[in-house]
């Protein structure tokens, strides 16, 4: 056959790879003859580099020369120092990568030399670009990024894929919460839109259980060794897993600095971790609000990753979707197994070539456009030209004019991100074309974003005048927040607050604001746009207008508030009640039968 192209999926916690064989999706074993190898990389004194479950166990007794988790930073400046040497989060991809595919390469007895990779939906170009870099750098050609959703869509349509429905995919791994909407229909696959939250994940509940234990131990945070962190967090994992198949579990530490043990239930666990779920249900009412679906009219959900496995969270889903069946067939495989089918897909065999798979824009772009009606808020608006969760590939154009009377140059900046002002979004490229002058509004500008489905982004810019066309490709782009950036964006946020004409109830209605602007996509942003820069413009000129403004945008974000909820079709007051869980209902799992953890439980 030659070359093979292998599926991977790159986890935060875990790593696995899949392979297109005999007609379906299979997953490789790695040197221990498990699936799951854990994404973590340690370095020894003389150099050698451990990945894996060797790996794993040096967090304990080398966490300063032992990485983990670094998938959260992908696409950043953030850096790693083990040892003597430095890393970037994608060369530590980057061995991960490469001992899967050595993995692959012995179990297949050939060479790999491409690899489909899945990501967060929620990635940016960034992040993206990175994880790209780390296939390279691990000698893989990485031609195809394919978001973690419409992976698992794909192994779940490979299971049922005589149904036509519309599927929830609710990814909950041990560092991110993806949430999708997916239509299957004959053959295609296409994803409605896309939700998440890029720092929560399992974890959070591990960092949860731990503080827990340390509070009701009476232990001071702050004088533990790191060593004995370390330990006391492996336990609250332990146990985390032990309450998956148990109502309530010891945690027990012994070390060299304490002894202890605690004895937690899960009905505890909802107690202390309600900030947690709490946030699991804000994506997913988002996501069906985008797609303009209710909660009622998915026909399936599938779950993924590791900690859809706890009963507590599939029990506050049901709550929350109001449902009683929930798929929960081995939630951290169907990933690699979807990677897998892509992966055929790519090798164009026979049996699943006719397979179409959609994909969609998890983020919007456009370009900055001048803020010409309150002038003194200093930073351009953002103009949407491809709207988040847009279906791939897809070219969109929109027209522009000069701004200003006898303007020279006209700038035009490219943004990728939700916020309404520049300054907040990302900056991806930048372009200018000379203009003969004119008057305000008399020089139209065409820009014309097309954006594939590799994450490709072209922009074209046409000036009919003067006949004018230019073109910028981004695709390596390295712009963007740098962590640089991002202290002085704090240290400007600092000099925010010491405003005093900025009461906390004014904060609070524009924030409440914002937060609805980027949740809303379409035609509620423009209103709430509009809304919002009138009072900054009010809070900045016309003090006494304050009170009257603010209330009455209140009432307009209660009301924008109340059509979200109906798309959601659910009751909000219902959350505001805390005992959701119940004890009776939640059984006590039996392993066998639910045939999810034979090897990744030591
Ligand atoms: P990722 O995609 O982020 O690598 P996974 O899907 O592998 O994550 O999930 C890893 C998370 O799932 C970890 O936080 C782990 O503790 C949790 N997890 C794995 N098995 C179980 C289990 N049986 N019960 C509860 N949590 C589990
Ligand atoms: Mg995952």
């Amino acid at each position: 056959m030659g070359k093979r192209i292998i599926g991977i999926d790159l986890g935060t916690t875990n790593s696995l790879a899949a392979v297109w064989e005999n007609g379906e999706s299979r997953l490789i074993p790695n040197a221990f003859g498990e699936y799951l190898t854990p994404s973590v990389v340690s370095v020894d004194d003389d150099g050698t580099i451990y990945v894996g479950k060797a790996a794993k166990e040096r967090l304990i007794s080398y966490p300063e020369k032992t990485a983990s988790v670094f998938k959260r930073h992908m696409g950043t400046n953030k850096e790693y120092f083990l040892g003597k040497k430095r890393y970037m989060p994608e060369e530590l991809s980057a061995f991960v990568l490469k001992k899967l595919k050595e993995d692959a390469e012995r179990y297949l007895g050939e060479e790999v030399e491409e690899a489909i990779i899945s990501v967060p939906a929620y990635f940016n170009d960034m992040a993206r670009n990175a994880t790209k870099r780390a296939g390279r750098l691990a000698g893989l050609k990485v031609e195809r990024i394919i978001n973690e959703p419409s992976a698992a869509a794909l192994a779940g349509q490979k299971q049922n894929p005589e149904e036509d429905a519309v599927v929830m995919v609710f990814d909950f791994g041990g560092g991110t919460l993806d949430v999708s909407l997916v239509e299957c229909f004959d053959n295609v696959i296409e994803i409605l839109a896309v939700s998440g939250d890029n720092q929560l994940g399992g974890e959070d509940f591990d960092n949860m259980i731990a503080r827990y234990f340390i509070l009701r131990n009476h232990l001071e945070a702050e004088k533990l060794s790191a060593e004995t962190f370390a330990v006391i967090k492996k336990s609250a994992e332990k146990c985390k897993r032990d309450l998956t198949d148990h109502k309530s579990a010891e945690m027990v530490v012994n070390c060299a600095e304490i002894s202890a043990k605690t004895e937690i239930s899960r009905k505890d666990v909802t107690e202390f971790c309600l900030e947690l779920f709490d946030r699991m249900r804000k994506p997913v009412f988002r996501v069906l609000m985008d797609a303009k679906v209710s909660a009622d009219s998915i026909n399936n959900i599938i779950l993924v990753g590791g900690s859809c496995k706890m009963p507590v969270v599939q029990q506050y889903l049901k709550h929350i979707l109001k449902r009683k069946d929930i798929e929960t067939r081995e939630p951290d495989r169907m990933i690699a197994l979807g990677c897998g089918v892509c992966a055929g897909i790519k090798e164009r065999n026979e049996d699943v070539k006719d397979m179409l798979l959609t994909d969609i824009c998890p983020f919007s772009l456009g370009v900055g456009i001048a803020n010409l009606k309150y002038p003194e808020v200093e930073s351009g608006l953002m103009s949407f030209i491809i709207p988040r969760n847009s279906s791939l590939p897809i070219s969109k154009e929109e027209v522009y004019v000069n701004a200003f009377d006898n303007q020279e140059i006209l700038h035009m900046n490219i943004y990728q991100g939700e916020a309404m002002y520049t300054k907040d979004n990302i900056l991806l490229g930048q372009m200018q074309a000379e203009i003969p002058p004119k008057p305000a509004g008399q020089v139209a500008c065409k820009m014309r974003f097309t954006y594939d489905i590799n994450g490709v982004l072209e922009v074209n810019m046409h000036i009919p005048l003067t006949g004018e066309q230019k073109q910028l490709v981004i695709v390596n782009n390295q712009l963007g927040m740098t962590e640089d950036d991002i202290r002085k964006k704090l240290e400007e946020y600092e000099k925010l607050k010491l405003n005093p004409a900025e009461s906390d109830e004014n904060r609070y209605v524009l924030e409440w604001g914002e937060r609805l602007y980027m949740q809303c996509s379409g035609e509620f942003r423009d209103e709430i746009l509009q809304r919002i820069l009138y009072f900054d413009h009010v809070m900045s000129q016309d003090l006494y207008q304050i009170p009257k403004v603010r209330k009455y945008l209140t009432v307009f974000f209660a009301y924008v508030e109340k059509i979200m909820e109906t798309y959601v079709n659910i009751d909000s007051s219902i959350f505001e009640d805390e005992d959701w869980y119940d004890d009776e209902e939640d059984e006590e799992t039996d392993r066998e039968f639910k045939g999810w953890n034979e090897e990744d439980d030591e």
